[in-house]
């Protein structure tokens, strides 16, 4: 009898965001989640078009957030910076992301990690019940929001523990438009893009 050697799947989180810009909020979630659920990487999705967010603010254009987790990933074994949804255009639904995914590696076990805020948005996500079909949802504190998650339709979800550090992309957009520093708060590579490429400046309040 042929024994055929069972592979097991790569596991690899998809942990989806604006990133308008990439702090260390975003940074300490990926990198305890990959170490708590020893995952082999992480990748920091791009949004291309957060849909949900489009007619609240400025957004600035994907290429540049991918530049900017780009700049904050280089380096950082295990965490990449996700382009599949920038390369597919249009409104980004992690759904979409999820299917792309699967059928582009067959032994793939995908892990939609969120933080408390998107959590508790999650039904409104487009077809959010084939997210939870094609992964296993994490959570992670984020400070100042009350969690609300419902059970997921599967029952299966995971909470990862992580240091609570009070940063959000609102407060650093508003910071270097009233000439405030993002020091510490950004990698020294994202905020040398953010400088280069002249993002945020002069937006008025609550770009
Ligand atoms: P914005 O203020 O523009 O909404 P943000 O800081 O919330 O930006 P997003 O790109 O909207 O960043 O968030 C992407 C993901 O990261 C979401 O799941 C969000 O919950 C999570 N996240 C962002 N900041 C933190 C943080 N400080 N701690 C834990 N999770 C976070
Ligand atoms: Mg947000």
């Amino acid at each position: 009898m042929m024994s055929v050697q069972a592979k097991s799947p790569r596991r690899v989180g998809v942990f989806g965001g604006t990133f308008d810009p990439p702090h260390l909020g975003h940074l300490v979630v990926a990198i305890n989640v990959l170490h708590e659920l020893q995952l082999d990487e992480v990748l920091l999705m791009v949004a291309n078009d957060p849909w949900q967010k489009q007619g609240t603010r400025e957004i600035s254009p994907a290429t540049d957030r991918l530049a900017l987790v780009e700049a904050a990933v280089n380096g950082i074994s295990g965490l990449t910076a996700g382009s599949v949804e920038v390369e597919l255009g249009g409104p980004s639904y992690t759904a979409n992301t999820l299917e792309y995914l699967h059928a582009k590696e067959e032994l793939l076990e995908i892990f939609t990690i969120v933080g408390a805020d998107a959590a508790n948005g999650l039904l409104t996500w487009n077809r959010h019940e084939r997210v939870s079909e094609l992964s296993t949802l994490v959570v992670v504190d984020r400070p100042g929001v009350e969690s609300a998650l419902p059970d997921p339709a599967n029952g299966h979800w995971h909470r990862v523990e992580i240091p609570h550090l009070e940063v959000s992309s609102s407060d650093l957009r508003d910071r270097v438009n009233d000439g405030r520093p993002l020091d510490f708060l950004v990698t020294p590579p994202v905020l040398a893009e953010i400088e280069a490429r002249g993002m945020y400046r002069n937006r008025g309040a609550s770009a």
